[in-house]
């Protein structure tokens, strides 16, 4: 029987208080999420008992780290079911697999006049490295609107396709609502004009099954470290002609056929991708973090935490002057609110006072925020340790603020 309690036991950070002398209330999910034991014990085993570089050297543990490396790009690919191991290219993380993709795919494609298209929920991390290749060569970025739902708006999308397009960029979950997106719908429109289709995937490959063949997206990208994973180490999923068409995302060692002065010649992909030596020990902990997943299932961790989603909501309607942004029925893992008469920031300061973490902010989302017109939110974010203990001491705290700063 499935019992986040016990889930919890495997975090380490849970067990001890906090300097204040608190048990810990992790509600920061969306940022990064704890490490359980088996990633923790994975990585240290990596540096004491079998540390090597990678691809490179034919002697004992060079070759064990290889092999171990290597089945950790099968792991992946099995994750988000794509048809190749090669199509998973490893990353430092999400920001940096998108900024490889825009240089080595869009910059190489992109001309005067032409359309990349994002949505108005973006991370700044899915919009800034398009917004910069788009003005540096007099392109269009057009964005998809949301409706004060929050959702987007799915018939404006429509309206912007056309064959200029040279990329759709798009998240699967917006980090500062929750909302969902329709991706099978956004990439079927976008196909229909063979527009090449990104997904940000930061929010939503701790939560719930991906499967990139069904979808049909070109790239899909995601951090190890908001999957329970360590941190500087993401995946670029590409399709396999893509990856194999584009330049190297880096230059270096490690990738190359044949060096002279003048010129250099690849090796394919993946290798190609993955110029110099890569965050072996992170790419180690984060095979541990998908095992750690698939142990407890995508069952599991997408109903408990649409539970206490459910909960969280119910709570917080309950209380007065608390407003929850965004009016979806379904939303991932992450709540929006603000409190009336006390400004975010402060809000996340009490709540630190009692061993509770919260984010305030503009969640790097700011084109969405003004769209809204709010200045910041409080955003709860949950995964699978947390508990409806964890939502009770967070309202018992909000009710305390509330009597103390309003
Ligand atoms: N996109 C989304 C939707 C995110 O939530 C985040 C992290 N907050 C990022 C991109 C950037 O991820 P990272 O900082 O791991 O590169």
């Amino acid at each position: 029987m499935f019992n986040p309690e016990t889930i919890k036991q495997q975090f380490p950070i849970f067990k001890q208080k906090t300097p204040l002398g608190q048990d810990l209330v992790y509600l920061d999910n969306a940022a990064t999420c704890q490490k359980p034991l088996a990633v923790i014990d994975r990585i240290t085993d990596f540096y004491a008992k079998e540390y090597g570089t990678v691809g490179r050297s034919s002697y004992w543990p060079a070759t064990e780290t290889t092999k171990n490396y290597n089945e950790v790009r099968g792991k992946v690919q099995r994750l988000l079911n794509a048809a190749h191991e090669d199509e998973i290219v490893f990353t430092s993380g999400t920001t940096d697999a998108i900024n490889k993709v825009a240089n080595s795919f869009l910059r190489p494609r992109l001309n005067a006049g032409d359309v990349v298209i994002i949505s108005e929920m973006e991370h700044h991390a899915n919009l800034i490295p398009w917004q910069q290749i788009c003005t540096e060569k007099g392109a269009l970025l057009k964005v998809i609107p949301i409706l004060d739902s929050g959702e987007l708006d799915y018939e404006a999308l429509e309206s912007l396709l056309t064959n200029k397009v040279k990329l759709l960029a798009v998240t699967g979950v917006s980090n500062a609502l929750g909302i969902k997106n329709d991706l099978l719908r956004i990439i079927k429109a976008a196909k229909g004009f063979e527009v090449p289709v990104f997904i940000d995937a930061a929010q939503s490959v701790a939560h719930s099954e991906i499967d990139v063949v069904a979808l049909h997206c070109d790239f899909l990208v995601f951090s190890g470290h908001k999957i329970y994973g360590p941190t500087g180490v993401g995946v670029l999923f590409g399709k396999r002609e893509r990856l194999r068409e584009m330049a190297p995302l880096s230059y270096g060692g490690g990738i190359v056929k044949e060096v002279t002065i003048e010129a250099a010649s690849f090796q394919q992909s993946p290798n190609k991708h993955e110029a110099g030596t890569p965050n072996i020990a992170g790419v180690i902990g984060l095979g541990a973090a998908v095992d750690f997943i698939n142990e407890i299932g995508y069952a599991e961790i997408s109903a408990h935490t649409k539970a206490i989603t459910g909960y969280a909501l119910e709570q917080l309607k309950a209380m007065e002057g608390i407003q929850v942004i965004g009016d979806v029925d379904d939303r991932a893992p992450v709540i929006s609110f603000v409190m009336e008469g006390v400004h975010a920031h402060d809000l996340s300061t009490f709540l630190n006072e009692k061993g509770i973490c919260i984010r305030a902010g503009h969640h790097c989302a700011q084109p969405l925020m003004h769209r809204l017109n709010l200045m910041a939110t409080a955003r709860i974010s949950f995964a699978i340790y947390n508990t409806k203990a964890d939502i009770d001491a967070l309202i018992i705290a909000l009710k305390e603020t509330q009597a103390f700063l309003s």
